[in-house]
């Protein structure tokens, strides 16, 4: 859009510069609790796509909106975000985590993706009780408790292990909405907000039994479901913020504070179940990040406001139920303003939005001949940085740093690796693959021989039978037996999954018996050369008596016969 910018819009960016507001655009968002944020900040909403500093809008941002952005511009959502929104693509990123990390990735209840992961489903049946979500609703919709997943196994659902021993407050169920600001993704900074929600169900919980199952307003916590009941009590005073069926988080943590409970560790399973479910995706979404990024002084040009949903079992473990990139903003009580107000104030604050960065774009647009800005030295982008966590920690108001915290080395490990690490684990990586391929790979003859009539034989002798004979005898000619790669040798490893990879699971499947070492000679001849066991199996060739002598390859030893 820079290089789309008339000479007029430049004026009046110009003259409305002047003013030095900083101006966001709520054209495409619905809350109205985000425009009174704006206005007690003394900020101003702006209609105009040139002239604001920030974007708010309800939806994912697309590639297009978010190359369109100024250098000095942030809009409220990262490209690819969806990666943690959606239901599907939560469940195969924390599974994939999960794979390789299964005791610290434990924090979300086992969970398929149908049509896909149908066999597992199957063999999961008659095990327990499951939930069922479709992949893209929310606020509860389509979402069933069944014991038969037989019928759905075809279709585009997400199932869950239910979880049956929720932690009850007044006999109730109830989950836990924690708001996350994702504020830069390379290098990773989140921040947790300190006051939350806490929704009830409506109907006293029992455990689930057949006649049950259908009983929404027990075992579903929705707000849009259990706001329709008629047992539903709507918090009236902000003062007293643990009544009724939506309470303060802060509230339901004095609660168990009360029963005795350690609320400091709840805290902490709390932020890592967070930081560990960003950094599952952390690798992906820098990489979009950065493919598109201006050269703009290190401005964070994206930042998102999650909605995590937290169940607590019986135990107080905290479990993850999803993740909302666009948690809803409404303020149906006083207590619901508040909080949603108080939130949105504090994340523009803690953004730290300057007038400065425009004014140097409006400089270089002016100047007659254009300046390409200068890159900053590394020296220059440490400061910067050091300087951002200083005015962040002034900023914080309502929010805690969660990463990086005091737990960073614990959650490196999950890491993806850096860019530079990463490109030479590819390259490392693709050339053993192409050693792989050039052991395995070998000519196929496909045309027969014209040469000598071969000895004839009977149709039902195998090549097996045939082992003690040289092939040359047989066909008058050299003939090689083609290999195939069986799925276990395809490759172990590609640059797009590589992106996402903690750099110890990169190792691990590279070197899947000895991954503490990656450059041992012992570990490069076992890919190099795999043991006979893992060769593919030998096709079987059968001889087929016909005019001109000829071998066929059958696939399935049975399949012709
Ligand atoms: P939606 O996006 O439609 O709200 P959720 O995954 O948040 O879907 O599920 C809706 C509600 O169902 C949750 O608020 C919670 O009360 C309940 N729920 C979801 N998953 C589970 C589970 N695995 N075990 C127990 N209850 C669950």
């Amino acid at each position: 859009m820079s290089d789309l910018m008339s000479l007029q819009q430049l004026a009046q960016l110009q003259k409305n510069f002047m003013k030095r507001k900083i101006l966001i655009n709520l054209e495409q968002t619905k809350y109205k609790v985000i425009e009174e944020a704006v206005q007690l900040l003394e900020w101003k909403v702006t209609p105009s796509e040139i002239e604001c500093h920030i974007f708010w809008k309800d939806t994912y941002v697309t590639d297009e909106e978010y190359r369109r952005l100024l250098p000095y511009q942030r809009i409220n959502h990262f490209p690819g975000s969806y990666m943690l929104g959606k239901k599907n693509e939560l469940c195969r990123n924390l599974n994939r985590m999960r794979k390789m990390f299964p005791e610290d990735y434990d924090f979300f209840p086992r969970t398929w993706q149908l049509p896909y992961q149908s066999e597992e489903v199957r063999q999961k049946q008659g095990t327990g009780i499951f939930i069922v979500k479709p992949e893209a609703n929310c606020q509860g919709r389509g979402i069933f408790l069944t014991k038969k997943l037989d019928p759905f196994l075809d279709k585009h659902y997400v199932v869950q292990e239910y979880l049956c021993n929720p932690y009850l407050i007044d006999g109730l169920k109830f989950d836990l909405r924690i708001y996350v600001l994702l504020k830069s993704i390379y290098p990773l900074k989140v921040f947790m907000y300190q006051e939350g929600l806490a929704r009830f169900s409506t109907k006293k919980y029992v455990k689930p039994q057949k006649k049950n199952l259908g009983s929404v307003t027990m075992h579903l916590t929705n707000y849009a479901i259990n706001k329709r009941s008629k047992d539903f009590v709507f918090n009236n005073d902000t003062n007293k913020d643990d009544v009724g069926h939506k309470r303060s988080f802060t509230s339901v943590l004095k609660y168990l504070q009360d029963q005795g409970h350690d609320i400091k560790q709840l805290l902490n399973q709390i932020k890592q179940v967070i930081v560990k479910t960003i950094q599952s995706v952390q690798g992906e979404l820098s990489h979009l990040y950065r493919s598109q990024q201006h050269n703009n002084d290190g401005i964070e040009q994206c930042f998102e406001l999650f909605g995590f949903d937290i169940l607590l079992d019986s135990s107080l473990k905290p479990w993850l139920l999803e993740v909302n990139h666009t948690p809803s903003f409404s303020t149906d009580t006083p207590l619901d303003k508040i909080i949603k107000r108080n939130l949105i104030m504090d994340t523009l604050i803690l953004l730290d939005v300057k007038n400065k960065p425009k004014k140097i774009y409006l400089e270089q647009k002016r100047a007659p001949v254009y300046q390409r800005p200068m890159k900053m030295s590394q020296e220059e982008k440490e400061k910067q940085s050091s300087k951002m966590s200083l005015i962040e920690d002034k900023h914080l108001n309502g929010y805690i740093k969660i990463y990086p915290d005091e737990n960073k080395d614990y959650y490196e490990q999950f890491m993806p690796p850096k860019p530079k690490e990463r490109d030479s684990l590819i390259n490392q990586q693709l050339d053993q693959v192409k050693n792989l391929e050039k052991t395995l790979k070998i000519q196929v003859e496909v045309k027969p021989p014209k040469l000598k009539p071969a000895k004839r034989l009977s149709t039902n002798q195998s090549f097996t039978e045939l082992e003690g004979q040289s092939l040359q005898q047989l066909t008058g000619r050299n003939t090689v037996i083609p290999q195939t790669r069986t799925t276990s040798q395809q490759r172990p490893f590609s640059s797009i999954t590589a992106i996402n990879r903690p750099i110890s699971a990169i190792r691990k499947t590279v070197f899947p018996n000895q991954h503490q070492n990656l450059n041992t000679s012992q570990n490069q001849k076992r890919l190099v050369y795999p043991p006979p066991s893992e060769l593919p199996p030998k096709p079987i060739y059968k001889m087929i008596p016909i005019k001109t002598f000829s071998f066929q390859k059958i696939e399935n030893n049975q399949k012709n016969e």
